[in-house]
């Protein structure tokens, strides 16, 4: 099979794992031919954030996809009817070189079936890493997936070649682990979780006496969540996000909306352990990034968030909205006064735009105009907030508040949301 070929799938493969966010790149780099290295879609480059916020292009591939495990929602699992095919870690590393130095990427994402023992799948992956860092030189983004019951030593080695490391929780709880993924076990990917986590830490001890200490995973770990092959609700999903958050020091969860890989074309005949679903949940995905960003920007718990009587995030407001609007004894909150906590509670007023109200009153009194310049969306946060006593509208009426900021149905939502 040709290298060209070999890409096609295996970039395709690699696409469902959200963990690098798809920019959904259709383009042909110029002079490309059809199919030919430069042709953006098939070679599976997608955009994703470096740990210091840059955006950058990735070449999002697997090492294999032969995997021996039979994960429910996913297109390589063992009994899917696909063709299966596999780099070596020569030419995954050539190849990556040569986008690199075309211009086309920034960096790669690598991961892999599970073609054999998974020390032995993850001691490939690392040998393509070090392969690209020693024998290349590349000093550009990596990165590399844990695979599933890979042992410590490997995971510390794994750290020292790639920026970034992520275990795939995939699912919620223990249950549909292994109802949807029988061969994965919970407690191992959390496990690689701490081990990545202690590892840093050490790594971090270790640089404050000896300076020459080397990088491990300089960007930190991340995780996917599926959301919507399995019954867990919004809460039970925001719950664990904050567990990851707060034990590892996660840098991102990414949701990932249950794409159905059973229809023809996308690995064979449908699972029966699988939801009949038309198509994946979009807004529910959308819904949990934007709680999720009240997590790690907003100071919320999981607990504000959603309760008992609330398992699910409300289609139809951002999370932050409906927050408000169920606490509206809190408001309206007076800007002039307020402090950074207060007013990073209130719709419409990002973090950014709360930490220049802050910086602006130190001089003088803002004014609604002033508001608007340093951005604040004051269509949304006119109904919680008085300026010098003054209201454009009253935090009354929740049922009307509600009515003028619902998104229709949902859709057409942009993301992510900064200012929310
Ligand atoms: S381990 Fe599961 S999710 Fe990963 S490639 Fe294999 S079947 Fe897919």
């Amino acid at each position: 099979m040709d290298l060209g070929e070999k890409i096609s799938i295996l970039a395709g493969a690699a696409k469902y794992d959200a963990s690098c966010a798809s920019s959904g790149s259709s383009g042909r780099a110029s002079g490309a031919a059809d199919g030919g290295l430069g042709y953006r879609e098939p070679a599976g480059i997608c955009h994703s954030w470096t740990g210091d916020g840059r955006c950058i292009s990735l070449l999002k591939v697997l090492y294999s996809n032969v995997c021996r495990y039979d994960c429910a929602y996913c297109v390589n699992r063992a009994s899917a009817d696909t063709k299966r095919v596999s780099f070596t870690s020569q030419e995954l590393a050539d190849l990556t070189i040569e986008f690199y130095r075309r211009n086309y990427i920034e960096g790669l994402f690598l991961s892999s079936g599970i073609f054999s023992d998974p020390d032995i799948v993850m001691e490939k992956l690392i040998e393509t890493a070090k392969k690209l860092r020693t024998e290349h030189g590349y000093g550009g983004y990596i990165h590399m997936k844990i695979i599933p019951g890979t042992g410590d030593k490997m995971i510390r080695e794994a750290g020292l070649w790639a920026d970034r490391l992520s275990a795939n929780i995939e699912l919620p709880t223990d249950l549909s682990l292994k109802n949807l993924a029988p061969q994965k076990n919970g407690r191992e990917i959390l496990g690689a979780m701490e081990d990545v986590a202690d590892t840093t830490a050490q790594y971090e001890e270790d640089r404050r006496r000896i300076r020459t200490t080397p990088d491990f995973a300089p960007s930190g770990q991340s995780t996917q969540l599926i959301v919507g092959a399995s019954e867990e609700n919004d809460r039970q999903i925001i719950s664990l996000s904050g567990a990851l958050y707060r034990k590892f020091g996660l840098r991102r969860v990414y949701y990932s909306a249950f794409t159905p890989v059973g229809v023809p074309g996308r690995g064979g005949i449908p699972d029966p352990r699988l939801p009949d679903i038309p198509g994946p949940p979009l807004v529910r995905e959308h819904r949990l990034y934007q709680a999720d960003w009240l997590l790690r920007f907003y100071h919320f718990s999981s607990e504000e968030i959603l309760d008992g009587a609330t398992p699910f995030l409300d289609k139809h407001l951002d999370p932050k909205t409906a927050w408000a609007l169920k606490n509206l004894r809190r408001f309206p909150i007076e800007i002039n006064r307020a402090d950074y906590e207060e007013l990073l509670r209130v719709p419409g007023i990002g973090a950014t735009s709360a930490r220049r109200i802050i910086e602006v009153r130190r001089s003088r009194s803002l004014s609604f105009d002033s508001l608007r310049r340093i951005g604040v969306v004051l269509k949304r946060a006119r109904y919680f907030i008085t300026v010098s006593g003054g209201f454009i509208d009253r935090p009354e009426d929740p049922g009307r508040i509600r009515r003028i900021l619902s998104d229709s149905d949902g859709a057409g939502l942009q993301l992510p949301l900064f200012d929310f």
